[in-house]
């Protein structure tokens, strides 16, 4: 048994691994190998690692550019955070929930809680009859009076609201959250992804509302919303995962851009631009976006290349203001806008949702506005990071109903993002599935990332795990495919 034992740390000693990609799927899944004695080196094309985890100082205080947050489900980002010591920063946003702005006739108002997509269990509720009025909440109620589907059921998410609930729902309801979270129009979102069991609830209720009901009802006062960050931000956690790879001897190499892999004879050869020699690596873990990653791939893994359309961007201006008007948090925590109504996406009020943001400005306002969704370039698109300030400041001051005057803008940071297409979006948990059956039958292969995981944390961090679990699993001990078929979460 020692004997066995000294033999598998040996062999896990000799495996070098190579990360492509130092965002966090690359991170964690370095974590993985460097855990069981893995030599890992992660070399990232970017100055920094994190990818979308940005950080900047804007007006003096440090903040969240990209991602500032990650949802509780499934327990995985928050395991991670405990793990590398960083429970006691954990933090939730404040109450008071975000808005809907640019509503036809209405104008602004609380975005309706107790929803799965912006689909309501109540049309009658006050705060979502505000929304649609009251032709609106008659047409959503007929959902009720309608026959379920018994034969299949409808994918699409927009064509499934449309016809139940009516366009008011979907238009003023269901488009602004889709867009917010997906950058992605609900026609373009497949139901069974984006909200897992909401078909068969509407089967078993007879109606959508209904099913929406069941399903919040059956899972606690704050399912799937709920979110935490992290005081500091959430570049915490990647300082905090980098400094755990450095003590497990891992080596992360930023301004590495990776500009070719091969793999000869059972080595991966890792082409970085601007050294001469090789990186070669027994595994390969490619943690790089959906078009490098497939890019790089091609020529040894042919069933991964393919050409794509245009990814969507996002531009996202963090901006610090002094702007008294804004203490009273007048949208809330932030708001989502009505596709139309307004050039930007959506706006975080960060002072008023984070208290460690809140405590760090001191008196002053941090207001995150994001431009840029499915089809549509960024309004800010070829503006320089002035004009992109300006255009962030008016928008600001339309959205939250306040007057923001040029003097009350501190400093601002310009990031931009370019995404995957989105995990939910019609065809792609096909696709995907397809992608991976492909990478598993790579040997020395793993594929980790939000394109293929989904966007967000919740769903990039346990992928992640469970993506080097099966190739850290076939390296040791030599099956590839043990977790990789049904949930290795389980
Ligand atoms: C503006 C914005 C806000 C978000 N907010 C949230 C949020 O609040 N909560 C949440 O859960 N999620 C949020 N997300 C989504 C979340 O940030 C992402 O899903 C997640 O960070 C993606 O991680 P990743 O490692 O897959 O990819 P990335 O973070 O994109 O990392 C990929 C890495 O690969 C590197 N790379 C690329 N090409 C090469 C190359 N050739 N060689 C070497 N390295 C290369 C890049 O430099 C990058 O570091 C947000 C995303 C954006 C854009």
């Amino acid at each position: 048994m020692t004997q066995e034992f000294d033999e598998l740390v040996s062999h896990a000693h000799d495996t070098r691994v190579v990360v492509v990609g130092g965002g966090i799927a690359g991170l964690v899944a370095a974590l993985e190998c460097a855990k069981v004695g893995m030599r890992v080196t992660v070399l990232d094309g970017a100055d920094r690692p994190g990818g979308a985890i940005r950080t900047a100082e804007v007006a003096g205080i440090r903040l969240d550019t990209g991602a500032e947050s990650y949802a509780t489900r499934g327990g995985t980002v928050h395991a991670l955070i405990d793990e590398l010591g960083l429970a006691d920063r954990i933090t939730t946003p404040d109450a008071a929930g975000a808005w809907l702005v640019g509503i036809p006739g209405v104008g602004a108002a609380p975005l309706p809680k107790g929803g799965v997509l912006g689909i309501p269990a109540n049309p009658w509720a006050p705060d979502v009859r505000r929304i649609i009025g009251w032709t609106g909440a008659w047409r959503a109620y007929l959902d009720r009076l309608r026959p379920p589907l018994t034969i299949g059921h409808e994918h699409s998410l927009g064509r499934l609201v449309r016809t139940r609930l009516g366009a008011k729902v979907l238009d003023r309801l269901v488009s602004p959250v889709t867009t917010g979270v997906y950058s992605a129009r609900p026609d373009d979102i497949d139901a069974d992804v984006a909200a897992p069991g909401l078909n068969n609830a509407l089967t078993r209720t007879g109606s959508l509302t209904g099913a929406v009901a069941q399903m919040r009802s059956g899972s606690g006062s704050r399912p799937g919303s709920a979110v935490e960050g992290l005081a500091g931000g959430m570049s915490t956690l990647v300082d905090a995962l980098v400094a755990r790879l450095q003590e497990l001897d891992a080596t992360v190499t930023t301004s590495a851009q990776v500009t070719a892999v091969a793999r000869e004879g059972g080595t991966w050869r890792v082409a970085v631009a601007r050294d001469e020699a090789d990186v070669e690596a027994d595994l390969l873990i490619m943690a790089a976006p959906e078009d490098t990653a497939r890019r790089l791939l091609a020529a040894t893994v042919p069933g991964l290349a393919r050409e794509l359309g245009p990814a969507p961007v996002v531009e996202v201006v963090t901006m610090v203001l002094d702007a008294p008007a804004l203490h009273a948090a007048p949208r809330g925590t932030g708001v989502l806008t009505v596709p139309g109504a307004f050039r930007a996406k959506a706006l975080t009020h960060s002072t008023a949702k984070w208290s460690w943001v809140a405590d760090a400005a001191d008196g002053r306002h941090v207001v995150r506005v994001s431009f840029g969704a499915q089809g549509e370039p960024p309004a800010t698109e070829g503006l320089d990071d002035t004009a992109a300030a300006a255009l962030a400041l008016a928008e600001a001051s339309a959205m939250l109903g306040v007057e923001l005057e040029p003097r009350a803008l501190l400093g601002a940071v310009r990031e931009r993002y370019t995404q995957s297409q989105p995990g939910a979006a019609l065809g792609r948990a096909a696709e995907v599935a397809e992608m991976r059956r492909t990478v598993t039958a790579t040997p020395g292969l793993a594929v980790v990332g939000a394109w293929l995981a989904g966007a967000g944390l919740a769903q990039v961090v346990p992928d992640a795990r469970r993506e080097t679990d099966r190739i850290r699993r076939a390296a040791l001990f030599g099956n590839a495919t043990e977790t990789v078929e049904g949930d290795a979460t389980a």
